[in-house]
């Protein structure tokens, strides 16, 4: 019996057409490409179903609301299919894919999120690679994570992170090898996939609309613009700090302004500018006082991670001593808790 892959297709360059604005979505072009393509009929590909979203989505258009939409769409199929793909842009995948493993706990087949930087109407593109070897992992490997394939690397959602705008390697995730690499043979990193061992059955954590942010420091950011942004009713930051996780600890008021609204409950959390590399805030003066301001460690998650991480955490009604509690804590594989101090 041929396996069955439900694939969601919420938008992204991978079914586009090309317009005179710039390429754009259009509903029923990528199944028209797809039922041309005959190695997608061949005996070894598994069936499949395409759900073409309305509206599909540019994904710089997307929102946490397409995020739960997709969390329910996989929940609603979940029992039919041996697994799923979500095709989706690249802009925001990271995003998704971060937020996909807090959403759907108990998870226990795989979803491969996938796209391309060239649309599959065009000759040259890699959509159809990235296509195919997505429906060979959902159908075939007993892989229960949400999962970024892009490029021959199949990374673990929540530690994926966009590194190109225009290669066709568009996709890392520097702090966690690939589960998986993609060349001559697809060699999955067994050791690395994660499984449910209490083995629940599926529970989608739907999002509620906590308000969350995030805020790259930069060399002279005003402390007016961080008081600003730690406004009521702000509940949780993301504060993408240089190198380990440093900000400009001579400038008081910047310091005085995250102590206040930590004092208050909002839950500042510390990730790195850098692309790889871990948080230790206490290395240097100009961490520790971050820290002592009331400011949590990120540890190596993504800032992509720590603000899906928000979402999800504040969206359970959890208190902010938890949600911080819980910011430091491994949850989905999204952090490596190495610097204890
Ligand atoms: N703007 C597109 C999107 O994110 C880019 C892509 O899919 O590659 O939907």
């Amino acid at each position: 019996m041929r396996k069955r892959v439900y694939i969601a297709h919420t938008g992204g360059t991978i079914g586009m057409t090309k317009a005179r604005e710039g390429y754009r979505p259009a509903r029923g072009n990528l199944q028209k490409q797809m039922k041309a393509m005959p190695e997608l009929a061949h005996s070894s590909m598994p069936s499949y179903t395409v759900h073409d979203y309305d509206p599909l989505l540019d994904s710089s258009n997307m929102t946490p609301v397409e995020w739960v939409r997709i969390a329910n769409d996989i929940a609603d199929h979940y029992r039919e299919y041996d697994g799923f793909a979500v095709l989706h842009g690249t802009d925001t995948m990271a995003y998704t894919a971060s937020a996909l493993p807090f959403m759907l706990q108990g998870l226990g087949k795989p979803v491969i999120i996938t796209g391309s930087q060239i649309p599959l109407c065009e000759i040259r593109n890699d959509a159809r690679e990235n296509l195919i070897t997505s429906l060979m992992l959902a159908a075939n490997y007993d892989i229960p994570e949400v999962c970024l394939y892009f490029g021959g690397k199949l990374l673990r959602g929540c530690r994926s992170t966009k590194v190109s705008a225009d290669g066709f390697a568009a996709f890392d995730s520097p702090n966690f090898p690939p589960l998986g690499t993609v060349g001559i043979d697809i060699e999955v990193n067994w050791d690395l996939v994660r499984r449910d061992k209490r083995r629940r059955k599926l529970q989608v954590h739907e999002l509620a609309a906590p308000v969350v942010s995030a805020l790259r420091l930069f060399p002279g950011i005003s402390s007016d613009l961080v008081r600003n942004i730690l406004r009521p009713p702000l509940q949780g930051l993301v504060l993408e700090a240089y190198g380990v996780g440093n900000g400009p600890d001579k400038n008081r008021e910047f310091i005085e302004a995250l102590a206040e609204a930590t004092a208050r409950g909002v839950v500042i959390v510390d990730c790195t500018q850098c692309l790889e590399g871990t948080v230790d805030l206490h290395e240097y003066a100009t961490g520790s006082a971050l820290a002592r301001a009331g400011v949590v460690s990120g540890y190596d998650m993504t800032a992509e991670a720590a603000l899906a991480k928000l979402f999800y955490l504040f969206s359970q009604g959890h208190s902010p001593a938890r949600v911080k509690k819980e910011m430091q804590q491994d949850l989905r594989g999204e952090v490596t808790l190495t610097v204890h101090r």
